[in-house]
């Protein structure tokens, strides 16, 4: 019961993060101040939201999808965010439950959604955010001893290091900021689950990037971000990861055993 009250409040706290970094996100990439008195407006009349119309989902839903002052069509990157916001929250409470570990894989999949929304909205993924996620992981390690400090360490120096690589041989084929998320995410994750991070973020970045190629949405020289892919392999693996390398018969170490 109280796992389940667990799962059902992480999902609406979710909704609203998802809102919230989703304005976060835009903000940054807009180089607009995202502290202080500025209030959320509509994007096309300005007009300034009311407290219902900045209920996540449930205004998008009632309103159509539109605004309600002037009729624009809401940008779908709003309700979508909001959505992953609510998925990610739910399904990490859902496997981590009310724990300490529970609580720093929210915070891991909150500042990993930031970063996939940043990359997808600039095509840019900003230091600063990438360091959060370090900060996380370093604060969470902290309190599992040597051992889980050397295995974010283990992590961080795997997630950079094959990106590096990347870089160095395909010269430019990836950026920097992908070095610094896989480091940060790294550092969080321990070296086990950062690899599944890496495999199934280059598997779901590699199938969807062949689609927009097949369906030639984007042409071959077009730049695909690949840190919304990175994320998103990280958030499976922090939901399924463990289970999988349990299937292989390996133990995953603290914190996600
Ligand atoms: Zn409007």
């Amino acid at each position: 019961m109280r796992e389940l009250v667990f799962v059902v409040f992480s999902t609406l706290l979710g909704a609203c993060m998802g809102s919230f970094l989703n304005a976060v996100a835009l903000r940054t990439v807009e180089e607009r101040p995202w502290w202080g008195a500025e209030r959320s407006r509509c994007f096309a009349c300005d007009q300034v939201l009311g407290p219902l119309e900045l209920v996540p989902l449930l205004s998008w839903l009632f309103l159509g999808g539109r605004c309600r002052t002037c009729g624009a069509k809401i940008p779908l990157r709003y309700p979508l965010a909001e959505l992953a916001g609510a998925v990610t929250a739910g399904l990490l409470a859902w496997r981590w439950g009310l724990t300490f570990t529970g609580f720093f894989a929210l915070a891991t999949g909150f500042i990993l959604l930031l970063n996939a929304l940043t990359d997808l909205y600039s095509g840019y993924i900003y230091d600063a955010f990438a360091l959060v996620l370090g900060a996380v992981g370093l604060l969470l390690r902290s309190a599992g001893g040597w051992g889980a400090l050397l295995d974010g360490l283990a992590g961080a120096l795997a997630g950079a290091g094959v990106i590096i690589l990347i870089i160095v041989i395909s010269r430019g084929g990836m950026g920097w900021g992908d070095a610094w998320l896989m480091a940060g995410t790294g550092a969080a994750l321990g070296l086990q689950l950062t690899l599944v991070s890496l495999y199934l973020g280059f598997i779901f970045g590699g199938i969807v990037a062949l689609a927009l190629l097949a369906m030639k949405i984007v042409k071959r020289k077009d730049p695909i971000p690949l840190g919304p892919f990175l994320a998103f392999g990280a958030f499976l693996a922090l939901v399924w990861g463990p289970a999988l390398w349990g299937w292989f018969d390996f133990a995953v170490k603290w914190p996600w055993s």
